[in-house]
């Protein structure tokens, strides 16, 4: 579960990106993050995978309170997040399988669980005719799915997608969605979505969070959201 309580992020340069925000995410919940440019989206992001700390106020995942981690700790926090980004970042000399796998050999799992949770996750994200492809020969669509399966591999509570249809077409970013609501549903994780894209919010309906100058300014089940920006 994730609980932000009255949490405020003033930077350095004295700009409020949060505001006395209140939130509760259920596991296995799905959530949409929306607001316009510098509403607070990213700043969120870094508070929930521990980039940044909060001003004031409380960031627990899983009762783990997030701004008091150490150092040190905080990789080790990081393997119960998964994120990924709207430009894939794969790392381009590695397959698509040693991509994947990578993720786990930090974490150091052992050769047997990488190759049978590699394999689970290419089936997963549709990927398993690509396994020994380089990201340069994928596709768009193919290297989301890719970088998906990167996120998911060691088997995150939370998984944070950040505009990940921003660089897709509507067709490709429909077969995104469907991934991400398969992983919510079969592996039970969190999924955490920023998007701009207002077609899919409003056509695949989930509780929806909308931020404005650092404030939740609305947070609705399932209501989609009607307004554009
Ligand atoms: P969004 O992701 O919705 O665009 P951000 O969380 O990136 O919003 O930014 C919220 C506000 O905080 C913006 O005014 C932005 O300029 C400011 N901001 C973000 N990161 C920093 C930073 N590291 N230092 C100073 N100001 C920042
Ligand atoms: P997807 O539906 O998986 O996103 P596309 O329909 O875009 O894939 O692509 C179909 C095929 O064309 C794929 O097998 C993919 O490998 C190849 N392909 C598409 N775009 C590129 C690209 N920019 N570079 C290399 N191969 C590509």
């Amino acid at each position: 579960m994730i609980v932000l309580e009255n949490v405020s992020k003033e930077y350095k340069n004295g700009v409020h990106a949060l505001r006395n925000v209140n939130l509760t995410i259920e596991d296995a919940e799905f959530v949409y993050v929306i607001g316009p440019t510098g509403s607070g989206k990213s700043t969120l992001i870094k508070l929930l995978d521990g980039e940044e700390i909060p001003s004031s106020g409380r960031v627990l995942v899983d009762d783990v309170d997030v701004g008091k981690l150490k150092h040190a700790k905080v990789p080790i926090y990081r393997r119960n997040i998964g994120v990924v980004f709207q430009d894939f970042r794969l790392l381009p000399s590695m397959t698509v399988f040693e991509n994947i796998a990578f993720a786990m050999e930090c974490v150091g799992e052992s050769k047997v669980n990488i190759r049978k949770r590699v394999r689970e996750v290419l089936e997963l994200v549709s990927l398993s005719d690509k396994a020994k492809a380089f990201p340069s020969e994928l596709s768009g669509g193919q290297q989301q799915r890719a970088t998906i399966g990167r996120a998911i591999a060691n088997r995150p509570k939370v998984l944070i997608a950040d505009e990940p249809t921003g660089n897709l077409d509507p067709e490709k970013s429909i077969e995104i969605m469907e991934l991400l609501e398969r992983i919510n549903e079969e592996e039970h994780t969190t999924i955490l979505m920023v998007t701009h894209d207002s077609t899919i919010v409003n056509k695949l309906k989930k509780r929806t969070i909308a931020l404005e100058e650092g404030y939740i300014v609305a947070d609705i089940m399932k209501g989609g959201y009607l307004q554009h920006d």
